[in-house]
């Protein structure tokens, strides 16, 4: 376990003090037409067509919402092609050839500070919606849903903890844009006319807390404070942050909003302040791509809608073993791909490549690791029984399993290496 813990403390070394490198000129972009959240969609563009910066050219369709699905290039339309998605499945995307010219849409267009401080809760809604405002921490639960809230706002949380492993894409977030995350606060406290704002930082990133308090200088009648937290995982968890940060517990299944607490991760913080200020939805995003499988683990400030390869052969190409194990988002939640035709859409955070190392997976030795670590009281030994006998009736009503935040600790803890986020992930589609 100590092994294990120093090797995580090393690996966001490998990029996190590297300035960020922008790459926003890829020869292609593409936009998934579907996602986990949506699973239809429409295509507004055909081949030969020309579009812009910020123009709709979709719309992606879900049970509960839609999300407009915007070009991040000026350029003409290709056609429809079908690549991996950052939750590991083939999917289809629109693609479009970029001309470099990077011509805006009409609707772009800077709001002056007047017109921003005129607008109501309504126009934040209607603006996130237009510019499919998602978080883009990886939940990309839709911004505007959370602007909707009658549930009166004291406080907002920005959730800046980017606790996985290796990830420093918000880290470097942080370091290069303060002012827009300081902006993107203003902004939603405006909206949720909130007493204050508390960002969330872990204590050991003493760089992060001298570059916020410094920025922090430029807006002495914002009431913020920077909060160091917890180093450890999860700590990015939602209801950790709140805890740590403003030391309120959030019972389960009750909303922060309903105890005045509103969270965003500090990349859809950002978001809103591009939204708010230029009316234009995420074109950009910081990535990390890392691993002891790839040549030079970096960050970049990417277009939305790059290929992963693109960024695979600007990172020196693969290193090591033929073999690799390649993981979009972070090691512990995030999804495995088979191959690296994958595009980075605004939700994806970052992509680890690993040289294989296979572990083989040994009996239960009923150690209870897995159950001492889950930051959500549940048995993960007992969901994977009752997932091997489909006991779906145990996983709904005994189990919990809703309350599993798939954070992957008891994959991590287990002593017989045994892939027990796998079953709870299961066990979540079982209990449906
Ligand atoms: S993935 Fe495992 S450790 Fe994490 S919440 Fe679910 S059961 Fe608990
Ligand atoms: S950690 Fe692994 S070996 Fe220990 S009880 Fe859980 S499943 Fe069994």
């Amino acid at each position: 376990m100590i092994a294990k813990t120093r090797e995580i403390e090393n690996t966001r070394r490998l990029t996190n003090s590297l300035p960020t490198i922008r790459y926003v000129d890829p020869d292609y972009t593409y936009y998934a037409v579907t996602n986990a959240r949506c699973n239809s969609g429409e295509v507004f563009v055909k081949p030969g067509d020309y579009v812009k910066v910020a123009q709709q050219i979709g719309l992606r369709k879900g049970p509960f919402f839609e999300q407009p699905i915007h070009s991040s290039v000026s350029g003409t339309v290709e056609g429809i092609v079908k690549k991996f998605h950052r939750n590991g499945r083939l999917v289809e995307f629109i693609k479009v050839k970029n001309d470099k010219e990077y011509i805006f849409v009409e609707t772009a267009k800077e709001r002056t500070p007047e017109e921003i401080s005129k607008l109501t809760r309504e126009d934040f809604v209607q603006i996130t919606k237009d510019m499919a405002l998602v978080g883009l921490g990886g939940s990309s639960f839709p911004t505007y849903i959370k602007f909707q809230t009658t549930d009166p706002i004291d406080t907002i949380v920005i959730n800046a903890v980017e606790c996985e492993p290796y990830i420093s894409a918000d880290h470097r977030l942080i370091m290069e844009y303060p002012f827009r995350i300081y902006k993107g606060i203003e902004y939603a406290i405006q909206a949720f006319n909130a007493k204050r704002a508390v960002i969330c930082i872990k204590s050991k990133y003493h760089d992060l807390y001298d570059c916020l308090t410094s920025a922090k200088l430029r807006f002495p009648d914002l009431n913020v404070e920077v909060k160091k937290v917890g180093n450890y995982y999860p700590q990015g968890w939602e209801i950790e942050c709140i805890k740590s940060g403003i030391g309120i517990e959030v019972p389960a299944g009750v909303l922060p909003a309903k105890l005045g607490v509103m969270v965003f991760n500090v990349s859809t913080i950002v978001g809103l302040y591009k939204a708010i200020r230029y009316n234009i939805p995420v074109l950009k995003r910081n990535f990390t791509i890392t691993g002891d499988g790839i040549m030079y683990p970096s960050n970049y400030r990417v277009r939305i809608g790059t290929s992963l390869q693109e960024l695979i052969e600007k990172s020196g190409g693969y290193k090591g073993d033929e073999n690799k194990v390649l993981i979009m988002g972070g090691p512990m939640m995030g999804a495995n791909l088979v191959r690296d035709d994958a595009v980075i859409t605004k939700t994806c955070t970052s992509c680890i490549i690993l040289n294989e190392h296979k572990e083989v997976e040994e009996p239960c030795v009923r150690c209870g690791s897995c159950v001492y670590s889950c930051p959500a009281g549940l048995q993960p030994v007992s969901i994977m029984q009752a997932v091997k006998n489909n006991d779906k009736d145990a996983l709904k009503n005994k189990l919990n399993i809703r309350a599993c935040i798939l954070c992957g600790m008891c994959s991590y803890t287990c002593t017989s290496k045994i892939h027990l986020t796998d079953y709870c992930r299961k066990a979540k589609k079982m209990a449906l």
